[in-house]
């Protein structure tokens, strides 16, 4: 059953119980893991998922909360035995510091990998599965948000953005729009509740999912889902905790 796995939730400082946003698209067989905080392996083990066997990894930025986790768990996935080359896709920038920092920690690499730089716009594809449609975020980085599809249903994951027209035209009539949060007011590179829900409205998501949210930084949980009910949106709304499956 094609499934979004909630590896983390949290925002840039983590909570006691939410860690940086990152998570594990299951589908047809393919585990593709998007972003890694710095427990990637660990909780893709307490999700019941080998991180040996990872399909691809996908990273939508270089800001250190989306891959300061990635070299660690390159050096983990070889220590653990894989030989299997891992495809890891991203925007240039974020592949070129992964790189500086596995040169750094693990010199000759751990296990061979297969870097691909995504071009926003373009779709990922990768053997066995859907491609995944990308577009570029509005963000202080290079960005891409993430649209999977499988079993003739949809998931979209903004990345980090502020609301901005290309995640309207990725989005637009998902079943789950996972989207960030990060901010309790407007502003350029993050969003607020209010303005995940105008975006959920726009795009005819079926349910609407907060990720890269925090109840105790950014506002309370009741008033996140009321921001979003006032922005107009009436369909499902939750927010995503860690271990959460969003699943068809
Ligand atoms: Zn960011």
């Amino acid at each position: 059953m094609p499934a979004m796995v909630i590896l983390g939730a949290g925002t840039a400082v983590p909570d006691a119980d939410r860690g940086h946003t990152h998570l594990l698209w299951h589908a047809d067989g393919q585990r593709v893991l998007v972003d890694a905080a710095g427990d990637a392996f660990q909780r893709l083990l307490r999700a019941g998922h080998d991180p040996v066997a990872l399909t691809a990894v996908i990273l939508t930025h270089d800001h250190a909360d989306h891959i300061a986790g990635v070299p660690g768990l390159l050096v983990q996935l070889g220590l653990a035995g894989r030989t299997a080359s891992l495809p890891i896709y991203g925007p240039a920038a974020a592949l070129t510091t992964v790189q500086r920092v596995l040169d750094a920690l693990a010199p000759g690499q751990p296990l061979p990998l297969a870097w691909h730089v995504a071009i926003p716009g373009a779709a990922i594809v990768l053997p066995g599965m859907a491609p995944i449609a990308t577009a570029r975020t509005r963000h202080s980085r290079v960005c891409l948000a993430l649209r999977f599809s499988a079993a003739g249903r949809s998931l979209t994951y903004t990345a980090d953005t502020a609301p901005c027209p290309a995640i309207d035209a990725l989005a637009a009539g998902t079943d789950y729009l996972l989207h960030e949060a990060g901010s309790a007011v407007p502003s350029a590179s993050h969003s607020t509740p209010g303005e995940a829900g105008a975006a959920a409205l726009r795009a005819g998501a079926r349910h609407l999912v907060l990720v890269h949210f925090s109840p105790r930084q950014i506002m309370p949980a009741a008033a996140a889902i009321a921001a979003i009910r006032a922005a107009g949106y009436a369909g499902a709304a939750s927010i995503a905790e860690e271990g959460d499956v969003y699943a068809w």
